[in-house]
């Protein structure tokens, strides 16, 4: 289990970008910001209704 005073909870969105045609760059305020977030990634871990419809209930596996 995280402990939940190791880790800053303070941290925002500092900036989205386009990568490429095929995802997202987020800059986090502490300063991180190497991450690359691919749309197929994205949807397949979105639980909203429309994401679930469309999924079915087959489990998805996440590679960001
Ligand atoms: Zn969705």
């Amino acid at each position: 289990m995280l402990d939940p005073n190791a880790f800053l909870l303070d941290i925002k969105v500092a900036e989205v970008h386009p990568v490429g045609r095929y995802g997202i760059g987020i800059a986090f305020s502490d300063s991180h910001n190497t991450g690359i977030y691919r749309f197929e990634a994205l949807r397949a871990a979105c639980e909203c209704p429309q994401c679930i419809a469309k999924k079915g209930n087959t489990p998805t596996n996440i590679v960001v």
